[in-house]
């Protein structure tokens, strides 16, 4: 991270004083109540970032994550959005923009896994995923692209079930393809912004979304795979979301 990313980490009440005039960047994490989301949320608080904890329906849980990030010394605030409707995610830019000022990071993280042979998918598998995990992301990117401060960072989510296309997988499969296609396009058409547009595709990650409804031998099978024999965690792929490519200092210090 360059230097001019970093700030100096302030009390709550310090924080509650200094919010409209601190120079820290402002990270929306999609998705952030549980899961992967939360350990991006509390690495880049952590890390100085000023963090904006959206969720669907855990509210409580993203609360408890907002307390736990503020009582480390850093600045969050929980913000309910369906990512898939486009009206609530500029709400939640609305919201960001609001609270402190801007925004100069969108990690589209959210996203649901649900798995079905195409012979025996429903309508409602289908869509939802396709709304939730695509058209999410989409919402995201449209306002992060309008509304992102220069020298930002977008960064979505893939899976490495692309190249993988395991039976039953097709529809996240197909949803997680159409985000690694509109993370290419994004980039190009942010050029001279010096915006960078990512996505990761982590493997197995030992959370809700992997581990629910499946058998510990299967689970013990599908961990055995990777060649560090166990289930990515949480904290594994946060560290990815910190070292993707940052913009310059240049860049970073621009309007
Ligand atoms: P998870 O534990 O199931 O958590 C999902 C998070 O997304 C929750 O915070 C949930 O909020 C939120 N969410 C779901 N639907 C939403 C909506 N419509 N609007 C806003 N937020 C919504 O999932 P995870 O494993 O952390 O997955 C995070 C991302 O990594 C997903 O994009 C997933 O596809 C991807 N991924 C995961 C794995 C893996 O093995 N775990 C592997 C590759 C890629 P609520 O709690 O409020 O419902």
């Amino acid at each position: 991270m360059p230097t001019s990313w970093l700030h100096k980490s302030f009390s709550v009440s310090d924080a509650r004083l200094t919010m409209k005039t601190s120079n820290s960047k402002v990270a929306i994490v999609t998705g952030a109540s549980r899961g992967i989301g939360a350990a991006i949320a509390r690495r880049l608080g952590t890390d100085g970032f000023t963090v904006v904890v959206n969720y669907a329906g855990s509210a409580a849980a993203a609360e408890s994550l907002v307390h736990e990030i503020e009582n480390a010394g850093g600045r969050a605030l929980a913000v309910q959005a369906d990512v898939s409707d486009p009206v609530a995610v500029a709400r939640l830019f609305d919201t960001a923009e609001k609270e402190f000022g801007g925004v100069d990071v969108l990690v589209n993280n959210a996203g649901i896994m649900l798995l079905s042979p195409i012979a025996e998918a429903s309508d409602a598998l289908i869509d939802r995923q396709i709304a939730i995990n695509l058209k999410g992301v989409f919402n995201g990117m449209r306002e992060a692209a309008k509304r992102l401060r220069n020298g930002g960072r977008i960064i979505s989510f893939s899976s490495s079930v692309v190249g993988l296309y395991q039976p039953t997988y097709a529809v996240y499969a197909a949803t997680k393809a159409g985000v690694e296609a509109v993370t290419h396009v994004l980039s190009k058409e942010l050029r001279g912004r010096n915006i960078t547009v990512n996505a990761i595709a982590p493997g197995p990650t030992a959370t809700d979304l992997f581990l629910k409804g499946k058998p510990q031998d299967v689970v013990d099978h599908i961990a055995k795979l990777a060649p560090l024999e166990r289930l990515g965690q949480p904290e594994d792929i946060a560290n990815v979301v910190l070292s993707s490519p940052a913009p310059t200092a240049h860049g970073s210090t621009a309007k």
